[in-house]
């Protein structure tokens, strides 16, 4: 096992109507601002039980910020938190509004040009506002972490950072929440937290048993649930399972002490500001191959994720690698997330420009032994088409 430091500051309120705790979980002398993102908390009456429980505390609202949240309009935010003297962020949302809020959190304490505090990776930040989350979508862990992706609209830049000053101080979980989300969000939710799972898990060996046995805990539970959690009508306790499941799978636990991937995120982060698809159609289009283009570096891991998660048993080692890709495809795929660049409209013309994006943003050397080369990435993209 690697040395390693778990630290995890976040405290959990979980569980069928929870949204009044926020009366106990917020000072009663706070200055708020609640941000959410486009209509659905005000449609989903979300936001009407959190004015209701904030009481006469005084509070304001941003509403507005987009899926994978813009500086641009992150950068408005902090505005209204210097204009109204603020001093308590509320996110209501899905992980794009919770990674906003920490970008404001942040940006909000922050001497001079705030991009800095992308690209610094976070680095640069030495403080935040304290804030705090009510989750209405399970999928991206942001709940429970300290990581933000944020995208700069005028440069086409998805660039993500992690301070522990971003951590939230709470986030209520209730799975009734996600009743509303719309299935292509479901399946999006259920590949992105899988995917977490596997970028730190698959991986090279070092001994690392808990985290191990954790890890295919969760990609099993993933697997049993996730079409359950996609159908109609909803399941609360599927939806339960995947909202704690999907926190699991990225709040430091899995990822303490293990060699880790991100080459599948990184590379992703491309496709989304060059051709605009989710997070997770891009995840669940380049993992496949990208499990593929370095199955010898994985080898050891490849072979157990077949055996403990899959139970293939295929005499050839080759022959069980490949079974796990399929599977890992056909998963996606049965979820209703199409895993091949064509299915989204791209075709080998554009593989070029991915390609010289990933160079300019420095995405040269990625992945756990960092021997993803441009030329690798290009080999996993012209392999997704
Ligand atoms: P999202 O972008 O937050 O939300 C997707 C859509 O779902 C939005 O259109 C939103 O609508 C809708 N929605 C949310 N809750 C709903 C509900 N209860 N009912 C109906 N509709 C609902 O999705 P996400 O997958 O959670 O977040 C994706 C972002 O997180 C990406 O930028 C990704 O890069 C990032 N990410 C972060 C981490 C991390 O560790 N921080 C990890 C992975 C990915 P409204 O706008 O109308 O609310
Ligand atoms: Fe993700």
């Amino acid at each position: 096992m690697l040395n390693f430091q778990f630290h995890n500051p976040t405290r959990i309120v979980f569980g069928k109507d929870t949204v009044p705790a926020l009366d106990e979980l917020i000072p009663g002398d706070a200055r708020v601002l609640i941000l959410y993102g486009g209509q659905s908390a005000e449609r989903t009456g979300t936001l009407a039980e959190v004015r209701k429980a904030l009481g006469d505390r005084a509070h304001y609202e941003f509403g507005g910020i987009e899926p994978n949240p813009s500086f641009e309009t992150l950068t408005q935010a902090v505005e209204q938190v210097r204009f109204h003297n603020i001093d308590y962020l509320l996110a209501v949302g899905g992980g794009s509004v919770i990674d906003g809020t920490k970008f404001v959190a942040a940006a909000a304490k922050f001497v001079g040009d705030s991009w800095q505090i992308l690209e610094t990776v976070g680095g640069a930040v030495r403080d935040a506002l304290p804030f705090g989350a009510v989750l209405t979508l399970s999928a991206t862990g942001s709940e429970m972490n300290f990581n933000a992706v944020v995208t700069r609209k005028a440069t086409q830049t998805k660039a993500l950072f992690a301070s522990p000053h971003v951590f939230p101080q709470f986030s209520i979980l209730d799975p009734s929440k996600t009743f509303t989300v719309p299935a292509r969000q479901l399946a999006n939710g259920v590949v992105d937290a899988f995917t977490h799972v596997v970028e730190q898990y698959l991986t090279y060996p070092v001994d690392a048993r808990v985290q191990d046995r954790f890890a295919e805990g969760l990609l099993q539970t993933l697997i049993e649930i996730g079409p359950t959690v996609v159908s109609q009508p909803p399941d609360y306790q599927s939806r339960a399972n995947m909202m704690w499941a999907a926190t699991m799978a990225l709040n430091g636990l899995i990822g303490a002490g293990v060699p880790q991937d991100w080459a599948t995120h990184l590379v992703g982060h491309e496709l989304t500001v060059l051709h605009g698809l989710d997070h997770a159609q891009t995840l669940a289009i380049l993992l496949p191959s990208m499990l593929d283009a370095r199955r010898d570096g994985k080898r050891a891991k490849l072979l157990q994720y077949a055996e403990r998660v899959w139970h293939i048993t295929a005499d050839s080692e080759d022959e069980r690698i490949d079974l796990a890709i399929e599977k890992t495809r056909a998963f996606f795929e049965d979820l209703g997330v199409k895993t091949r660049l064509s299915d989204y409209g791209i075709q080998a013309e554009a593989i070029d420009g991915l390609v010289e994006q990933l160079g300019l943003h420095g995405m040269t050397r990625l992945g756990e032994r960092q021997d993803v080369t441009l030329e690798v990435s290009r080999t996993v993209l012209e392999a997704s088409l």
